[in-house]
């Protein structure tokens, strides 16, 4: 058994970081100075700025095939390098990507919608969850109704990542109430803004937000269902499918990042004439972030290779989604714990993390979901104890 990286991952990978370390770490005070001032982190242009930067560092498409200019990169690869992106809060992201079910878009729309998405000149949405239906997204309302050439959507769209800044939407509607969106009753939709959807940004607790889209009659060509009639339920999947190792594997970043910064402050902050890294308190703190952080790596790592090994990787992700999302939950409170009052100030990036993970436990599939998948598979005995070596 093997756990080490190979040549060419270890080196990915540290490029990967001295990239991050060189030029976007840097930009951290100023991220922290905007979020005071409630703006954002990075504007788009200057993560578009950082994105070509890291073109030429040959960084580019991490997903995306090759004749599309991209990478094509081993899951395991993306995972390391996603952790690596971790490592910092500024909201940065390699640029060359596209939302994973686009490319099963005809030819006409890849010229469309997926070449301008890769090259960064039109920004798209992934919308299934409605007011109605999240956990359930197989309870989906918003209708798509015939009309001739077209298709007419009614309803509504919300929790939309990036909805209020896109130029189309990537919208999962309902074309036959009677099937079912799991059977066959939804269809995926690529529509424009200038079709007329209307987007309504919602606050969080997070740097940016998602948003409600709202579709009232809006009128779409035929020619813009992506993939067949009755298959957007399926591809709806296919595209969280993808978040559930990419999401644990930033937070494995986020993890090493944040336990770092309390191993410094524990060997520097002094209290009763000593550093209060010599009280058994402060070290079982770090003794378990570093014990479930590795817990953490290698669900998530086994994920991934699952994926590469062409397994069905949905057991093995929904196990590194919960646990990942748990750890780093779990890390971000203690290192803020061992930080004191400081961890509680806006002078330190701490609680910053603190608030951008909570997210984590709930979207792309709650915990609850993910336990109900885990367990599922096992009553059901879709999948042995033990996994792969059972
Ligand atoms: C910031 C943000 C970004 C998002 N981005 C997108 C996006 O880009 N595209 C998109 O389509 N969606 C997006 N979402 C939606 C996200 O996927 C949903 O919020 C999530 O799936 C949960 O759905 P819900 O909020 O409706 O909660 P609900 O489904 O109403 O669940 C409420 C609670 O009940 C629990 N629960 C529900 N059913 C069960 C059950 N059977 N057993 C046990 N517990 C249960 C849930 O786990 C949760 O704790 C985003 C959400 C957020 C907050």
């Amino acid at each position: 058994m093997d756990f080490a990286l190979s040549d060419e991952e270890r080196a990915v990978r540290d490029t990967v970081r001295a990239f991050i370390t060189r030029e976007v770490m840097p930009l951290e005070a100023e991220v922290l100075r905007r979020e005071r001032a409630h703006q954002p982190g990075l504007d788009h242009s200057e993560v578009r700025e950082l994105q070509l930067k890291a073109r030429k560092f040959g960084f580019w498409g991490l997903a995306t095939p090759e004749e599309y200019g991209g990478m094509n990169l081993p899951a395991v690869l993306q995972s390391l390098i996603w952790t690596e992106l971790g490592r910092t809060f500024v909201p940065f992201r390699f640029g060359g990507e596209a939302d994973n079910i686009l490319f099963h878009a005809t030819e006409e729309q890849k010229r469309e919608f997926l070449i301008p998405t890769i090259e960064g000149e039109r920004r798209s949405c992934f919308a299934i969850t409605e007011p109605g239906a999240g956990s359930d997204a197989a309870n989906i309302r918003l209708s798509a109704r015939r009309d001739g050439d077209d298709w007419i959507l009614d309803g509504e769209k919300t929790f939309i990542t990036g909805g209020h800044d896109a130029d189309f939407a990537i919208v999962v509607a309902v074309t036959d109430r009677e099937k079912g969106a799991r059977k066959g009753g939804a269809t995926a939709f690529l529509v424009d803004r200038s079709m007329g959807w209307r987007s309504e940004f919602i606050q969080t607790m997070g740097e940016g937000g998602p948003a409600s889209l709202i579709f009232d009659g809006v009128r779409v060509p035929h020619r813009n269902i992506l993939g067949e009639i009755g298959q957007g339920f399926t591809l709806g999947m296919e595209w969280i499918g993808k978040g559930r190792y990419t999401i644990p594997s930033h937070a494995i970043g986020i993890a090493e990042r944040v336990l770092q910064m309390a191993i410094d402050y524990a060997n520097t902050r002094e209290t009763f004439g000593t550093t209060i890294g010599t009280n058994q308190a402060i070290q079982w703190m770090i003794a378990d972030s570093e014990t479930e952080l590795e817990a953490a790596r290698w669900l998530v790592l086994r994920s991934a290779w699952t994926v590469d090994a062409g397994l069905d990787p949905r057991h093995a992700s929904s196990m590194g989604k919960l646990y990942g999302a748990g750890m780093v939950n779990r890390v971000v409170d203690r290192v803020l714990q061992i930080h004191g009052g400081m961890g509680y100030t806006r002078e330190l990036p701490i609680e910053r993390w603190y608030r951008q993970v909570r997210l984590y436990r709930i979207f792309e599939g709650t915990d609850e979901m993910q336990r109900l998948i885990i367990s599922r598979d096992l009553l059901r005995g879709y999948t042995k104890i033990g996994g792969h070596l059972a």
